[in-house]
């Protein structure tokens, strides 16, 4: 396990107009010379509205381009807004996040998930699958509960794991500041990692952690060797908070 490949996946959210590529490059050019470079890869999920240029402006580079959500339906419809896994797969996105705590907050059920899901996959995008439980979740005790009933409700057994990451974000942690310590962490990547073996069998998709990764958490976070990347929002906007925190994991 020790060996396997990390992931440093920046998930910009509301932020970006199409200057923004500039932190990227640079965070590309950090990439092209950092020793270490073998040992992980970077991916980033910008608005949709970016994919398409970022997708062509790193088509040949190690930075991977993702989206941060995809509708449920495939691949048109009649749905105001909506962007299928189909149309992100033609601008050239490799990966996308499903199930995200803010989309969840907003409406998005398992059945919902299991259609994206199921959708991306069939177009060959990589998904991103986030889970996680809320503040007062984790207070009545029901976080192994939780996560358990958002991985069985929507990932299948036919799929191949080598297509999926799943991050595992507990909402209290995103954006706040507040860390789950080792002992908690351990003990939940473990569990997902069993619930995982039972869907997929031995081929277990990497798992993420994020919230509030940043370059000084990051300390913490990679003494932990279960983890197998990070999903990182506020700190993937700055190039130099992101390289950052790839140079102080690899320290
Ligand atoms: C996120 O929104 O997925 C996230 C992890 O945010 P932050 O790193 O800002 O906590």
């Amino acid at each position: 396990m020790a060996n396997k490949t990390k992931y440093f996946i920046g998930n910009w959210k509301m932020f970006g107009v199409p200057k923004s590529i500039n932190i990227l490059n640079k965070i590309n050019s950090f990439y092209s010379r950092d020793k270490n470079k073998k040992k992980y890869k970077i991916v980033f999920t910008p608005p949709f509205t970016l994919i398409e240029t970022f997708s062509k402006q790193f088509l040949n580079k190690k930075i991977s381009i993702g989206a941060q959500n995809c509708f449920e339906k495939d691949p048109f419809s009649s749905d105001t807004a909506a962007v299928s896994p189909y149309m992100l797969k033609k601008v050239g996105a490799k990966y996308v996040i499903i199930g995200h705590s803010d989309n969840r907050s907003q409406g998005d059920t398992n059945t919902m998930l299991k259609h994206k899901v199921k959708f991306a996959l069939r177009n060959k995008l990589k998904i991103i699958f986030c889970i996680g439980e809320n503040n007062v979740q984790k207070k009545n005790k029901k976080t192994l509960a939780i996560l358990r009933n958002q991985l069985f409700k929507v990932l299948e057994k036919k799929y191949d794991s080598r297509n999926i990451i799943i991050a595992y974000e507990p909402i209290w942690s995103i954006g706040t500041g507040h860390l789950p310590s080792e002992k908690e962490l351990v003990l939940v990547i473990n569990y997902i990692r069993q619930v995982l073996k039972k869907i997929f069998g031995k081929n277990i998709p990497p798992i993420l952690y994020g919230g509030s990764v940043d370059k000084i958490s990051i300390n913490f976070f990679k003494n932990i060797g279960l983890i197998d990347g990070f999903l990182i929002g506020g700190a993937s906007k700055s190039s130099k908070n992101f390289i950052d925190i790839i140079k102080n994991f690899y320290k």
